[in-house]
């Protein structure tokens, strides 16, 4: 069905408001973005063509109030909602508010999202549809002892995790018999105050696996397809900072069959518009993890190797404009993307916050810069930390490599640290170069802070002046207090997706 959207509100901050404004301007729609007060001024805001603020710094009162940002978009005028990720962005009763309130949510239908997005739902869905998973529990009974023989009978180690969590939160692993009490009952407590519910399910832990997802879209006419894959292993603490489109550890024939599972899984659940179908790769075999009822943060690799705009689909989706033509869809040379967080990496990676000073970005072929905040704008302690993406393309994943080492090395961020000399350890790894990391790489190769680097005379003269913007290759310092206290908001969960 055809839907005419002329103006579309947005009900994110940061790179990928940014990101959306872009793909709603190439398309001649006007933009309202739905804003913090904190988040006033900042390059999204700066962008969009009208702008609410629909509540304060903290997000249970703006970016996850669905009543503040219903009463923004229709106070803007918006006949649609681009959700962005995290946020509302998997919640089913924020898509069914905004077509109540008579708007387009700009993705999959809330039915699609209960099915899918919730981890015990889709679970089954899967099981019906004879989709390969990870050995766990899943039942109604909570009850320690039922948890505590289950978890016996998958065998150690095993994974706890949080039924309605996210963002790596409320995961808790069991190495052996004498973890699993303390270790299920603080998982059903982080369940219970970071998502409202202490529902719990448990996994086999896989400890030499692979993360491999797959993007699916399903167009106007109904029709889901796999847009390739990505692999995603190198995570701190269960959450991505290194992508890559596409994989360089499948075969032909094991891409084939989680491509076709992963479109597979999307079909049953009549899903609309991007999604990621996530797997957990070991020893040759995949198993179904979650499914992603959104756009993934990492979506641009997918972009880069195959061409395609994946938020312009989204919207013309939503438009009922967008159908697959039968051209066969062939990935091109490699694509990597880094995330960028204001952090330390000479004090493990500790939050940092403040005014940034002058931001530059190396732009040359095949380099692209996805960045919500400039010159002048302040990384606040409310937020996730991750300040901007930078993503290459090159013919080989080993040019590639080469490439986004020497982009990182002349970007430059003044005013806060950030991880770029940490990710360019990461690239020059072995095992990364190799492409062989799991997802416990960094645990095993990274488990600390990086040593520092020898100041020179001139720097350390400078530190001492207490120098706000001091230049260093890639980063910067910062004397923000932030630095120094180990009680900010985020720390211990950065990601919401
Ligand atoms: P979230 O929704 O919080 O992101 P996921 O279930 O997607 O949680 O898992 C995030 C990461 O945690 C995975 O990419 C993987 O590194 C790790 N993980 C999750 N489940 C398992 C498992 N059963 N075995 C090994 N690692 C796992």
């Amino acid at each position: 069905m055809k839907k005419t959207i002329k103006r579309v509100a947005i009900a994110n901050r940061g790179e990928v408001a940014v990101r959306i404004i872009h793909a709603c301007e190439e398309l001649g729609l006007e933009t309202v973005l739905l804003h913090s007060e904190p988040d006033m001024g900042s390059k999204a805001y700066r962008m969009a063509t009208k702008t609410i603020c629909i509540g304060p710094a903290a997000s249970s009162e703006s970016y996850l109030n669905i009543d503040a940002n219903i009463k923004g978009a229709l106070a803007g005028g918006a006949d649609a909602i681009h959700p962005g990720f995290g946020f509302l962005s998997e919640n089913a009763s924020f898509a069914e508010a905004v077509e109540k309130a008579g708007m387009t949510f700009v993705g999959p239908s809330a039915d699609s999202i209960r099915r899918l997005g919730d981890k015990v739902q889709c679970k089954a869905l899967a099981k019906a549809g004879g989709l390969p998973l990870v050995p766990g529990y899943e039942g109604e009974d909570q009850s320690l002892e039922r948890l505590m023989k289950e978890v016996e009978g998958i065998g150690y180690p095993v994974i706890v995790k949080a039924a309605a969590g996210g963002g790596g939160r409320g995961m808790k692993l069991i190495l052996k018999a004498s973890d699993a009490k303390e270790a299920i009952e603080s998982a059903q407590r982080e369940a219970q105050s970071a998502f409202g519910s202490s529902k719990v399910f448990l996994e086999k832990y896989l400890d030499r696996a692979k993360h491999i997802e797959f993007q699916v879209f399903g167009d106007s006419s109904g029709r889901v397809v796999h847009l390739f894959d990505r692999e995603c292993s190198v995570q701190r603490r269960h959450q991505k900072i290194i992508e890559e489109a596409i994989s360089p550890s499948l075969t032909d024939n094991l891409r084939r069959q989680m491509g076709e599972a992963a479109a597979a899984i999307a079909t049953l659940g009549k899903y609309k518009g991007a999604g990621t179908v996530e797997f957990l790769l070991q020893d040759g075999e995949f198993y179904l993890l979650e499914v992603n009822t959104r756009l993934q943060v990492e979506h641009p690799v997918t972009e880069m190797v195959l061409g395609v705009d994946l938020v312009k689909a989204q919207l013309l989706t939503a438009m009922g404009e967008f159908i697959f033509d039968d051209q066969p869809r062939i990935p091109r040379g490699h694509a990597i993307e880094c995330r960028l967080y204001a952090e330390n990496p000479y004090l493990g990676g500790i939050p940092s916050t403040g005014l940034l000073g002058t931001v530059k970005w190396p732009e040359g072929p095949g380099r692209r810069f996805e960045y919500g905040f400039e010159k002048g704008d302040e990384i606040t302690p409310y937020y996730d930390p991750m300040i901007a993406k930078v993503i290459v393309w090159d013919e080989s994943r080993s040019r590639a490599i080469r490439k986004m080492i020497h982009t990182l090395k002349d970007s430059i961020v003044f005013g806060v640290h950030t991880n770029i000399p940490y990710l360019i350890e990461i690239l020059n790894h072995p095992e990364f170069v190799e492409g062989t990391m799991t997802t416990r790489f960094i645990e095993k190769n990274f488990p600390g802070a990086l040593a520092a680097p020898e100041l020179t005379a001139a720097e350390k003269a400078l530190v001492e002046l207490g120098s706000k913007h001091k230049p260093v290759a890639g980063s910067s310092l910062s004397n923000s207090a932030a630095e120094s206290s180990s009680s900010m908001p985020w720390q211990g969960y950065w990601r919401g997706v």
